[in-house]
């Protein structure tokens, strides 16, 4: 199969083209236009490719989905038989800023590529999703029958994106999809080669990587006065590895001619922001400044997945599930962006 990967070089995506690498036959291409992605992983998958034998190695487009002449010329000779979709912008905060951009940049051009797709028969679509489509659940363990109610831009670009390409695949019968709602994502490449190199990250477990480097002062805890045993949020972490395992299931199920579906993707269980940072010191052993800080804006209380559908229907299975192994992982990678 020749796959696609969007944003391929990004940290999600880099995790899933290693392991296309790593593990199949596939030929691979990314097309990825580099705004938080780097052409330095793009190499460093380019090795890893080579170190495996392969002769031929990735084909990198450095473009930007929204120049659809541009992107379907790639279409036109491309033969791609699947499109792992990752290009996305994922800031929350700036959702609420700049809608607009996050409905050009996230549903714009995902619908755009997915006529791509109907119109030079890709038979397989794998959609980057997000637990952030269900808003603010009642209950603390969502299941993909939850009902979705997104509280910022990003989370209703994400849902409208989902809606498009449940439709387009209800008009079209030879392609099929499926859609991955990812919980909380951290962590790096156990061998240390790519992990997540983002400006101004805002992620929990980055930022406390970040603080025990000294890239920042302090960290902050928003809020600890939640319904929580300890007063701070809960979230379901899960390791870029397995998440990204997820994605080449969902590959061979859609292979297997299954029908299209969604799968929650995340550990089923959590922890609050206290446990992490305590993880973050214990295996850094560094006791980095920590402020409590207000509640922020749009944040649940808890967030957990109930991953049953994934494990009996996908039949993935995590093989990172260890807060401290993620923790560790960030930690690695964050030293090594640092030098
Ligand atoms: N959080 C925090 N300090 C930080 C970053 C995050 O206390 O510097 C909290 C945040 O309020 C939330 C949890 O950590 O309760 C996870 O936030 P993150 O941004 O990592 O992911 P989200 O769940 O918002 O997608």
């Amino acid at each position: 199969m020749h796959i696609l990967v969007t944003g391929g070089a990004g940290y999600i995506g880099s995790h899933v083209v290693k392991q296309l690498i790593e593990t199949t036959t596939h030929r691979i291409s990314i097309l990825d236009n580099l705004s938080t992605g780097h052409r330095s992983t793009v190499d460093t998958l380019n090795q890893i490719a080579r170190d495996k034998g392969s002769r031929k190695g990735i084909t990198f487009y450095h473009e930007d989905l929204k120049h659809f002449d541009t992107i379907k010329k790639i279409f036109e000779t491309g033969s791609f038989d699947a499109v792992m979709h990752f290009a996305a912008s994922i800031v929350v905060p700036e959702s609420v800023e700049n809608p607009l951009k996050y409905y050009m940049n996230n549903t714009v051009n995902t619908t755009h590529l997915i006529q791509l797709c109907t119109a030079y028969n890709v038979k397989h679509f794998i959609f980057s999703s997000t637990a952030a489509v269900y808003g603010e659940p009642n209950e603390p363990q969502v299941t993909e029958t939850t009902r979705t109610l997104p509280i910022n831009p990003y989370g209703r670009s994400k849902l409208m994106s989902e809606q498009v390409l449940q439709d387009a695949t209800q008009a079209h019968k030879d392609f099929s999809h499926v859609i991955l709602r990812y919980f909380n994502v951290a962590g790096a490449d156990i061998h240390n080669r790519i992990g997540q190199s983002f400006p101004n990250a805002t992620h929990l477990i980055k930022v406390a990587a970040q603080t025990v480097i000294g890239s920042r002062e302090n960290m902050m805890i928003f809020g600890d006065d939640y319904a929580t045993p300890d007063g701070t949020c809960i979230r379901d972490y899960i390791h870029v590895d397995d998440l990204a395992s997820a994605h080449l299931r969902a590959l061979e199920y859609l292979e297997e001619g299954r029908d299209s579906s969604v799968f929650n993707v995340g550990y089923g269980h959590g922890y609050s922001v206290k446990e992490v940072v305590l993880t973050m010191k214990e295996v850094s052993n560094t006791d980095f400044s920590v402020l409590m800080a207000p509640r922020r804006a749009g944040d649940p209380a808890v967030l957990i997945s109930n991953n049953s559908k994934i494990k009996s229907v996908l039949r993935w299975s995590a093989q990172y599930d260890d807060l401290a192994l993620i923790c560790q992982t960030a930690l690695a990678w964050e030293r090594t962006v640092q030098n």
